[in-house]
């Protein structure tokens, strides 16, 4: 089987398994405040981070520009390395209220700003058809057999998915959840369910930590 066939065969296969995911949480400026608050840590500890920044009625470009940045830190803390996230939520946010609509390389631009943050803010809240990977799709993919590098190369696997699936934004987004939810759920680093995987037909069980 082809990978343009193989491709969509296992965003079918996961989409009837765990249903429609609906991604990315939150919407307008959240989905940016997120991409970078989520580095790292758990989507629990940014949903923490993010109601205390909507207590504080600071999800806006400009409160984010205005606070102080100590007071950033403290809504933040929850998300964990505050300091850093602090400085490049907002270096972040001066792009955006100075560009609304930025290119991929004026995002890879900002420090702290990366392949995985940039797509995600293209893709969910800019509606780009740029594929998010990670190392949960990484994990997958070498089980399955699909993809057979030693390490993880982020361009390389996205032009993988890219060049495999229709170009499709809304595709590229509940593809991309679904990956996450079964590298959580089901194919787990450490003890992969395969027994109860809707992909067992089709995967090579490739041993990957
Ligand atoms: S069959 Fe096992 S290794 Fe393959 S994708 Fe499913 S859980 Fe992961």
């Amino acid at each position: 089987m082809s990978l343009s066939e193989k491709l969509p065969l296992i965003y079918q296969k996961l989409l009837e398994f765990y249903g429609k995911q609906n991604w990315w949480p939150g919407e307008g400026i959240e989905i940016a405040i997120g991409a970078v608050l989520t580095q790292q840590t758990s989507w629990n500890n940014v949903e923490i981070a993010l109601n205390n920044l909507r207590k504080a009625n600071c999800l806006s470009i400009k409160c984010l520009q205005s606070i102080e940045l100590s007071k950033l830190e403290e809504l933040i803390r929850p998300s964990g390395y505050y300091r850093l996230k602090a400085i490049r939520l907002r270096n972040l946010i001066n792009l955006l209220a100075e560009k609304p609509k930025p290119t991929r390389e004026e995002l890879l631009s900002v420090k702290g700003i990366g392949f995985e943050t940039a797509d995600s803010i293209l893709n969910y809240l800019f509606e780009k058809p740029f594929f998010v990977v990670d190392a949960y799709t990484f994990r997958i993919f070498k089980r399955l057999g699909i993809y057979n590098k030693e390490k993880f190369d982020y361009n390389e696997l996205q032009k993988l998915v890219s060049q495999n699936i229709p170009e499709d934004v809304e595709l590229y987004k509940e593809f991309h959840a679904l990956l996450v939810k079964h590298a959580k759920e089901t194919c787990s680093k450490k003890s992969p369910k395969c027994n109860e995987c809707p992909l067992n037909d089709i995967c090579e069980k490739l041993v990957v930590y």
